[in-house]
């Protein structure tokens, strides 16, 4: 507030009026001079306000006041400019960032709380051929692969998607901000899936080539094991075997990987008893140890119907089984069926040695051991966890793992809800 116009504004009305007054005194009409004098001075006011008016709608020149309306008017024109100044600072951060967003390889596409594409950037549009008109559409107007479509519903986006669009293999990446506003961030693969391919197909197509030499040996093997061989050779001939033997789980667990990596996530699905596969891999399981002791509890006569893949199921419980044998106590498991709020779970217990935690994250690594030695002399693959961990992922479950130090390891996971059909 400047007191100085104030003043000056008062000033002026004093002065006109007492002037007006004195006028009016000396002519002997005080009281019409005293009016006079108001009418001029309220005069001067309305015509000040009405340049002020006039300059408010940009159809005159500024008003040029010493009193409130000039103040107030030089007031008005440094706001503007200075918020003109911020404006323009405002409009060349969001350019800039409308560059960098432009300049980025990824495609991004801003949606609003429904789902419509606010703005997106021209590595989105190429990759996913979309126009400027397009903006304001339904993003699932414009990606309508079914993949996206149904990641889309669901509304899950803690994982991004990777679909095949056309000629690409797109990731799609969504984060939510704001008020349910999402950034969508598209990712080309291509090339990365081709070479992933690649590294998949040379190690089945190497696998398969070391099979044919393999049963070879593993045949010429037997065939000794029934002669008579000078005794210098018996251990040799031992040690050949039980290689080899290595060697060949080593390969067939191989091929086991690469099918599961490269298995289609939108294979048809087959419908099995949990509860039939566990009793039929239990039994399997004199034919790995005579010895072996499974102790199996079911939840009554519940067959537990899911929908998933069999062979691949089959595989998970003879991994697991196995595993509880090889590194467990006396040959002794324990397996159970159970069911909570998030589906069936079944779990492996052994009352073996155990495992040290810090080695937990990592038992489902490829070759990932965690005491090469003896578990070389164990004679596994290294393979067995990984496989597990692919297989499970088929069946939108994970391998959760406890293990207590001199008690013992439990591994369990459990297949959720929705895929079981049938629980009688
Ligand atoms: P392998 O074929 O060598 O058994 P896996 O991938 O099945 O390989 O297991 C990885 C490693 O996890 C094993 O080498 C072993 O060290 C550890 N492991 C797996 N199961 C158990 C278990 N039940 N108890 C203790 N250690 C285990």
């Amino acid at each position: 507030m400047n007191r100085g116009a104030f003043q000056r504004e008062v000033l002026r009305i004093v002065v006109i009026t007492v002037g007006g007054l004195a006028a009016g005194w000396s002519m002997d009409y005080p009281l019409y001079g005293l009016l006079a004098g108001l009418a001029v001075s309220h005069l001067f006011s309305l015509r000040n306000a009405n340049a002020f008016y006039r300059w408010s709608f940009r159809t005159g020149p500024a008003p040029q006041d010493s009193g409130l309306i000039g103040y107030g008017t030089d007031r008005v024109i440094r706001r503007e400019k200075t918020l003109k100044n911020r404006l323009l600072n405002q409009a060349k951060l969001l350019q800039r960032y409308n560059q960098g967003i432009e300049s980025l390889q990824d495609g991004v596409i801003i949606l609003n709380e429904e789902g419509h594409i606010n703005t997106f950037n021209g590595a989105a549009a190429r990759v996913l051929r979309l126009r400027q008109d397009d903006v304001g559409q339904h993003v699932k107007n414009l990606i309508r692969a079914p993949q996206f479509v149904r990641f889309y519903d669901k509304g899950d986006f803690s994982e991004p998607l990777q679909f095949e669009l056309r000629n690409y293999v797109l990731q799609i990446q969504v984060t939510e901000f704001g008020l349910d506003q999402k950034i969508m961030l598209v990712r080309n693969v291509t090339e990365r899936k081709r070479v992933e391919v690649m590294r998949q197909n040379f190690i089945a197509d190497v696998s398969h080539e070391l099979r044919t030499p393999l049963t070879v040996i593993n045949g010429y093997l037997e065939m000794f094991n029934d002669m008579e061989v000078p005794t210098p050779m018996v251990r040799a001939m031992k040690q050949m075997k039980s290689q080899s033997e290595r060697m060949t789980n080593l390969v067939n667990d191989l091929i086991e990987l690469s099918k599961l990596e490269s298995a289609s996530s939108e294979r048809s699905r087959e419908l099995f008893s949990l509860s039939g596969l566990c009793q039929q891999v239990i039994g399997e399981m004199k034919g790995f140890s005579e010895t072996a002791k499974v102790h199996f509890k079911p939840v009554d006569n519940t067959k537990f119907m899911i929908e998933g893949f069999e062979a691949e199921m089959h595989s998970v419980l003879t991994n697991l089984m196995t595993n509880g044998i090889k590194y467990g106590s006396n040959e002794e498991i324990f397996v159970s069926l159970s069911t909570s709020d998030r589906g069936i779970k079944v779990s492996i217990k052994d009352k073996g040695p155990g495992i040290p935690p810090q080695h937990l994250t990592r038992l489902t690594e490829r070759f990932y051991r965690v005491d090469e030695s003896r578990e070389s002399a164990v004679g596994g693959s290294g393979l067995g966890l990984a496989i597990v961990k692919h297989a499970l992922e088929h069946h939108d479950s994970e391998l959760e793992i406890e293990s207590i130090q001199g008690k013992g390891s439990t591994f369990s996971f459990v297949i959720p809800s929705l895929r079981n059909i049938d629980k009688v």
